[in-house]
């Protein structure tokens, strides 16, 4: 091989060629630097006739400049991006790109430099490096990530490392990992856990392809069951995936790791810092590392030899990616699992309906876990009619909802409300003008939130201190909250169960892994009371005195018409029923709603669960859903309201005329406007004999945009805003 071609990151240019110099040598997925213009670029060697691209005369080539010193990205992984790139109409490098993780890492290992706090007192200290000192307590990073994190400039730190007060620690990027010990506490599993063991553990064994669907009951010790594959790919020295749906879960998980394998599991997330992110993926590229932990972005790693895959709470919608490359890490978990010859687990109390039907036409193996370990019984479900037991005007707690807490409390026992709603309350307005206080970079209203004082956006993070006085009319003191979150049920219950010791559990109270810990602690210590938490309380947490849970607004997540919106509220609530009862102590669910006779209802109601997925699979098969059709969405958007609505039009002028594929739209999206861009939708039902991509592609490709206007596809989507 004389002549190479790249697959590179520059977004108008995907392939170029070059030519290798003499005695230099490289395989397909091998990592090198190569020269465009006056710059140097990465890129990835990659098979010519599977990119395209034009045939350029020998004597243009320039030279390839360098090899980087990192193992060459595998087949089964190149096969991956092109896979995802077809499938998600996505551009390949932008799919190749998440294999990458850490630029730096790619220069090789050795050390690098962090700082911390070096223990010496200065006598003097500007106000600015005193509130650094306050905030760099018990951090090491880079230079960089501290002034972040205390909120300075970078001059103010090195000013600080100059005076001894910040010291520079050495750290050595390929330190090994402490290995994980397969047989460190196993235990005794049940039969039927035994008997699913079994079955993953000959996959791991056999080195194929196998897609499990892990279908069991909440409680029913599904992380019990895979930890065997987990141990078994360990002995075996491959190297084992877990995804998990949030950081929030990671904790906990964490926990159970270390108790089953004697030591962490490497921890892989946006979040962490670069050195960290650096010796990650070191170790993920060379195979020291044996056990991943991460969210979606865990998924494209180079692992070096890959033996098992697992996707738990594989139906959360968050293992769809909603920006960049739009994908669905439960999906391209399969699809991975598949070019790597190994077994995938998808674990779930819930599975989706398109995991469901796909264990039906034999593609997955199901493996049911029908009863709860050790004996616990699944909590009894009924159904409190807000019509005819309304809470007190004010209110949203219904009598007996708060007579079963009082009895919880006066037993020692523990509650949980479950309201997927943070903050204090969901829209706020002046009470003498009725203005109402909205986002000014999106079409959504502020929340407020009175643990910390602030009206905020929940899509693009704008927030404002709560106004001494009406913007519009100037009456001070006006605001009204309008509706309930999680903070104002907090402020309920205070008043009806004054003596209650009450947790507010969101991803705002709960953002980091020490608050967490704590959290877990408390609960586990019977230091808490009630809980009222998001959806984030929903999974993974084991707490045996938990013994009633209730649902404030079930008919919350059924408003707003998403496609999907039966089915999550059945997932959210049989998950947050799931808390109830765990330990010997029977549970008790109570669900508020206005409409009981809605499917769904009356499906979680019976505990019914194939009622209900017969119900929703009749729904979708009617309407040429997910899995009986296919959707896809194009969004467009930009920050000039005209340019996008011309776009959106031109789109949908050009739609393509064929009897299997129908367009809805253009239309202006429910977010209109979203972080300053003005957007709109056009959705895409196709039968299942569509090439719908093909079609997509087509339709787009000849089509000229404005130089601000983007053009984006989602397909399978799960948001429609
Ligand atoms: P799921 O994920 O299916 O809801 P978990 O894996 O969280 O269930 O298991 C529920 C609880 O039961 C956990 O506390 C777990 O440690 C415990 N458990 C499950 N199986 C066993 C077992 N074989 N031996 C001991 N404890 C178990
Ligand atoms: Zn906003």
């Amino acid at each position: 091989m004389t002549r190479v071609r790249l697959l590179v990151f520059n977004p108008a240019l995907p392939v170029l060629d070059y030519r290798l110099p003499a005695g230099m040598a490289v395989e397909f997925g091998q990592l090198v630097m190569a020269p465009l213009g006056p710059r140097q670029v990465l890129g990835i060697v990659w098979e010519p006739e599977r990119l395209g691209g034009d045939e350029v005369p020998e004597s243009k080539l320039r030279p390839i400049l360098e090899v980087l010193p990192v193992p060459p990205l595998s087949t089964p992984l190149r096969r991956l991006i092109e896979w995802c790139a077809d499938y998600y109409v996505a551009p390949i490098n932008a799919v190749a790109r998440m294999a990458l993780g850490s630029m730096a890492a790619l220069r090789g290992g050795g050390t690098t430099t962090e700082y911390r706090l070096s223990g010496e007192e200065p006598k003097r200290l500007t106000p600015q490096r005193a509130a650094a000192m306050d905030a760099l307590h018990g951090e090491q990073a880079s230079i960089r990530e501290l002034a972040e994190y205390a909120g300075v400039s970078e001059g103010v730190l090195r000013g600080m490392v100059g005076a001894g007060i910040l010291e520079p620690v050495t750290v050595d990027l390929d330190r090994p990992y402490p290995q994980a010990r397969p047989d460190f506490a196993q235990p005794k599993l049940s039969e039927a856990q035994q008997a699913a063991a079994d079955r993953f553990v000959s996959a791991v064994k056999e080195r194929k392809f196998v897609p499990f669907l892990l279908d069991g009951v909440t409680g029913s010790g599904k992380t019990e069951c895979y930890f065997e594959a987990v141990a078994e790919a360990i002995r075996e020295k491959r190297q084992v995936l877990v995804l998990l749906p949030e950081i929030a879960l990671t904790e906990n998980f964490l926990r159970r790791f270390e108790a089953r394998f004697g030591v962490a599991p490497i921890l892989w997330h946006s979040s962490l810092k670069q050195s960290e992110r650096r010796r990650a993926w070191r170790a993920i590229v060379s195979g020291q590392a044996q056990v991943v932990v991460g969210a979606r972005s865990a998924l494209f790693m180079p692992y070096r030899q890959l033996g098992l895959i697992v996707v738990d709470e594989a139906h959360e919608v968050s293992f769809k990616q909603d920006d960049g490359v739009r994908y669905n890490a439960r999906d391209v978990a399969v699809i991975r699992a598949r070019f790597e010859s190994i077994p995938v687990i998808l674990a779930s109390a819930t599975p989706a309906l398109e995991s469901l039907q796909l264990a039906e036409a034999g593609v997955y193996t199901k493996i049911d876990l029908p009863d709860r370990f050790g004996g616990a019984t699944l909590p009894d479900v009924s159904i409190v009619d807000l019509r005819k037991e309304a809470p007190e005007r004010g209110r949203w707690l219904a009598p007996r909802l708060v007579e079963e807490m009082r009895e919880r409390l006066a037993r020692g026992e523990q509650s949980l409300l479950f309201l997927n709603r943070r903050g204090y309350a969901p829209l706020t307005l002046c009470r003498h003008c009725g203005y109402r206080f909205q986002c000014p970079n999106c079409s959504a209203w502020l929340v407020e939130h009175r643990l910390s004082r602030r009206l905020a956006c929940h899509h693009c993070g704008h927030e404002v201190p709560p106004p001494e006085a009406c913007p519009e009319c100037q009456t001070p003191d006006c605001l009204v909250a309008c509706g309930p979150g999680v903070e104002r049920i907090a402020d309920e219950v205070a008043e009806v169960l004054p003596d209650a010791r009450v947790a507010v559990v969101t991803s705002d109270t709960l953002n980091s892994p020490e608050k967490i810990s704590e959290f877990v602690a408390a609960a586990e210590e019977k230091l808490i009371d009630v809980i009222v938490g998001t959806q984030i309380v929903t999974k993974g947490y084991h707490f045996p005195e938990l013994t009633l849970v209730g649902v404030v607004d079930a008919d919350l997540g059924l408003e707003g018409g998403d496609l999907r919106a039966a089915e999550r509220t059945y997932q959210q609530v049989a998950q947050v029923a799931g808390r109830a009862g765990r330990g010997e102590k029977p549970g008790e669910v109570l669900i508020q709603t206005r409409h009981p006779e809605a499917a769904v209802i009356a499906a979680l109601a019976a505990g019914d669960r194939d009622a209900f997925y017969e119900a929703e699979a009749e729904a979708r098969k009617d309407a040429f859903a997910p899995p009986f059709g296919r959707w896809a969405a194009i969004i467009v958007s930009s920050e000039d309201e005209a340019e996008a609505r011309d776009a959106a039009r031109a789109i949908g002028g050009t739609r393509p005329d064929l009897p299997d594929v129908m367009v809805l739209g253009p239309a202006p999206a429910p977010l209109s406007l979203l972080r300053g861009r003005y957007r709109y939708r056009l959705l895409i039902n196709a039968r299942r004999s569509a090439k719908l991509q093909d079609v997509i592609r087509a339709w787009l490709a000849p089509l000229q945009f404005a130089q601000g206007v983007r053009v984006s596809v989602d397909i399978d989507p799960y948001s429609f805003v």
